[in-house]
């Protein structure tokens, strides 16, 4: 159950828990695409974690939303090591208003980002996937996935979207050797989460510390944040499994904060 040699595209990776996904990756010996909205940045984490080897990376600039730039990126790492592996899904952003407030093209930009960027991916990886007769899709899901918190309408319906989309992907690929799962992290201190904490304080009218105590880690088992390598440590699972028996699955990594 290795990934030795393996092609791997994993989008927002530039960043957060897609970046430690790429790292966990080239640790096992994988090529891996850090697809991300900027260049600079993508190009940066790939130079980053080639050093650290023995796997290699590359940059390469995608915007998930835009079809064209998804093609583009997908027919740049065909070009490279001559097909697609495995796929992760991970870019995502976060806004949070209350439903009445929300602005609809803010519900727009979350949904494009999270649901059109999986299918879009998907629908460019899997042909490479089918014609090799084998490969792992994976989506990043959240606990939000199967769990409700206020503020989060646009986050909460487009995590929950992917555990269809998943699943779909689960049956018509097994044919092709092709599974699809989705990994349900708790809170992970990532930019993303970062930059929530005043957000939310501001909108529930409570301190920064309640966020942090109460809204994010009160749930949990032991009061813990999930980490970037706890993340990663799945997808290395769901990517290097060798069988179809691990296929339309979801998996909660969020110390205990939902139990299923
Ligand atoms: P992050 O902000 O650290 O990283 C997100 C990355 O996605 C950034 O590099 C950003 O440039 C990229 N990105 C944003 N929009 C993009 C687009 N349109 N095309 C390509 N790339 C784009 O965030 P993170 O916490 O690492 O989040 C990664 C994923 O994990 C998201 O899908 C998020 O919903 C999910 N998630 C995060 C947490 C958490 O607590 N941090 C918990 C559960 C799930």
């Amino acid at each position: 159950m290795d990934l030795k040699g393996k092609s791997c595209i994993v989008t927002g990776s530039a960043s957060g828990i897609g970046k430690a996904i790429a790292r966990r990756y080239i640790a096992d010996g994988a090529n891996v695409a850090i697809a991300d909205l900027r260049l600079d940045a993508a190009r940066a984490t790939a130079e980053e974690l080639t050093a650290e080897g023995p796997g290699t990376a590359i940059g390469v600039e995608m915007d998930v939303t835009d079809e064209d730039a998804v093609n583009a990126g997908v027919a740049e790492v065909v070009d490279t090591w001559g097909g697609v592996d495995v796929l992760v899904s991970n870019a995502g952003i976060q806004i949070v208003h209350p439903v009445q407030d929300f602005p609809f093209a803010e519900w727009k930009k979350m949904l494009a980002i999270h649901l059109d960027g999986a299918f879009l991916t998907s629908k460019a990886c899997l042909p490479h996937m089918y014609k090799a007769g084998s490969g792992s899709v994976i989506f990043m899901g959240s606990v939000h996935s199967k769990e409700a918190s206020p503020l989060k309408s646009a986050y909460v319906t487009a995590k929950h979207g992917l555990l269809g989309l998943a699943r779909v992907i689960a049956k018509e690929g097994a044919a092709h050797g092709v599974r699809s799962n989705v990994i349900c992290p708790g809170f992970v201190k990532t930019p993303l989460v970062e930059r929530q904490i005043p957000e939310q304080a501001r909108d529930l009218g409570i301190s920064e510390k309640e966020v942090v105590e109460k809204m994010m880690l009160g749930g949990t088992v032991d009061k813990e944040f999930t980490t970037v390598e706890d993340v990663a440590e799945i997808a290395h699972l769901f990517a290097a499994f060798p069988t179809n028996a691990l296929t339309g699955q979801s998996m909660i990594v969020s110390h205990g904060w939902f139990m299923e």
